[in-house]
C-alpha cells in the first residue's frame, strides 16, 4: 500500500504570502534618504512527520524531520507544529522523497514505540513548513546593497546589516555622498562642504568647532591641534602657520614667549652641532612649538631668527634684522648659507 494513502497533510499558522513576510522584516530597517526592496524570495515546503500510536497501552507521538531525524521538542513549538492544522492540498512534492520520510519516520518509530515488537502506528501526519531564502535589498539615491536573510517563515527575523565600516551591527542605514552605505552613526556631514562622509573622516576644528573632512584639515604648528587649513595664519616672525588663537598682532604665543638659553641647554647643543657657524652669534633665545625651535641670537648690529624643525633639524625658516629695529628680513632659502657664515 502506498503510505502516501494513509497520511494527513498539515500545516502550521505561518506566512505564506510575500505582503506577509515583508511585513515582518521590514519595519525593522531605517533607511535615511532610501528604502529597503526584496531583491529575491525562494520558498520552500518542508517536511516533518509526526507519528502517534500506542506503547503499553499508553498514546505516544514522535516527530521526524525528512531524513527520520527526531525533532528538539523546542522546534516543535516554534514551528506551531503541534497547532498545525489539515491542508486539503498539500504543496507539490516528489513522491519518492515522500515515502522515503515517511518510511524513516516509521523505522524510527518502531524503535521507540514498541522495541523489539511490532510498531503500532495510528496515525501519520505530513506537516509542511514554509521555508525562505532570500535577499533584501537598500538603495539610497544609485548606491545599494543587499542583505541575505533566510529562516523558517513562522520565525525569520530581519538580520541586522553589518556596517562594512565599523562592523556594526545595525538597522539604521545611511550613505556618503560617493555611495557607501553604512551604518547612520557612522556618516557625518561636512561642516565646511555639506559633504556627508564617513565619521572618521571628519575631524573637528580646535579654532572654529566645526567638524570637516580631514583633507581639508592642518596642524597648528604651536599646539599640534588641528585647525582648518584655511583658518591657519602664519606667525609675522616664525613664518609658522598656526591658529589665530595663538596669534596677538600677528606675532605667536611661541615667538612672543623666547627665553635666554645657553649654549649648555642640550637643545642648543644638537643645534650648534649640526650648524656650527652660529656659534658666532651671541644672546640666544629660544622657544619650542610641537615641531619647531625658534631661536634669536644676536651679534654686534645684527640679529638672526632661525626656526628649525625639532626632529629632522632642517631649516624651515631664516630670517635677518638689524638690533635696533623690530621687523626681521626674511632670508631666501638659497642664500642660508651665506647668512650662516656672515
Ligand atoms: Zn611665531
Amino acid at each position: 500500500m502506498d503510505v502516501g494513502d494513509r497520511v494527513v497533510h498539515y500545516a502550521p499558522e505561518q506566512p505564506s504570502s510575500l505582503p506577509e513576510l515583508t511585513a515582518r522584516l521590514f519595519p525593522a530597517y531605517q533607511v535615511d534618504g532610501g528604502r529597503v526592496y526584496l531583491a529575491g524570495c525562494q520558498w520552500e515546503d518542508r517536511l516533518f512527520v509526526r507519528l502517534r500510536g500506542q506503547q503499553n497501552g499508553r498514546a505516544e507521538e514522535l516527530w521526524t524531520d525528512d531524513h527520520g531525524q527526531p525533532l528538539l521538542p523546542e522546534l516543535v513549538q516554534q514551528l506551531g507544529l503541534g497547532e498545525a492544522r489539515p491542508v486539503t492540498v498539500p504543496p507539490p512534492y516528489a513522491p519518492g522523497m515522500f515515502q522515503r520520510a515517511i518510511e524513516q519516520a516509521r523505522e524510527r518509530a518502531a524503535g521507540v514505540f514498541a522495541p523489539g515488537g511490532e510498531t503500532s502506528v495510528e496515525e501519520i501526519a505530513a506537516v509542511w513548513c514554509k521555508f525562505v531564502e532570500g535577499k533584501l535589498r537598500f538603495t539610497i539615491g544609485s548606491a545599494w546593497v543587499d542583505l541575505p536573510f533566510s529562516g523558517w517563515a513562522r520565525t525569520v527575523e530581519p538580520p541586522p546589516f553589518i556596517c562594512p565600516r565599523t562592523g556594526r551591527a545595525t538597522f539604521h542605514l545611511a550613505a556618503t555622498d560617493d555611495g557607501q552605505i553604512l551604518d547612520a552613526s557612522a556618516v557625518g556631514v561636512c561642516e565646511v562642504t555639506g559633504r556627508r562622509l564617513p565619521a572618521d573622516e571628519l575631524v573637528r576644528c580646535s579654532w572654529t568647532g566645526k567638524q570637516a573632512a580631514k583633507e581639508l584639515m592642518d596642524f597648528c604648528s604651536l599646539s599640534g591641534k588641528p585647525v582648518l587649513r584655511s583658518e591657519l595664519r602664519p606667525c609675522s616672525v616664525c613664518q609658522e602657520k598656526v591658529s589665530p588663537a595663538a596669534l596677538q598682532e600677528g606675532v605667536c604665543s611661541a615667538c612672543r614667549g623666547l627665553q635666554t638659553v645657553s649654549k649648555a641647554d642640550p637643545r642648543m647643543a644638537r643645534l650648534l652641532a649640526e650648524y656650527p657657524l652660529l656659534d658666532r652669534w651671541r644672546r640666544w633665545q629660544l622657544a619650542e612649538t610641537e615641531t619647531v625651535y625658534i631661536l634669536t641670537a644676536s651679534g654686534l648690529w645684527k640679529k638672526l631668527l632661525v626656526v628649525v624643525d625639532k626632529e629632522t633639524l632642517e631649516l624651515r625658516h631664516l630670517a635677518t634684522g638689524n638690533r635696533l629695529q623690530s621687523h626681521w628680513q626674511p632670508v631666501e632659502p638659497g642664500q642660508y648659507a651665506f647668512v650662516l657664515r656672515e
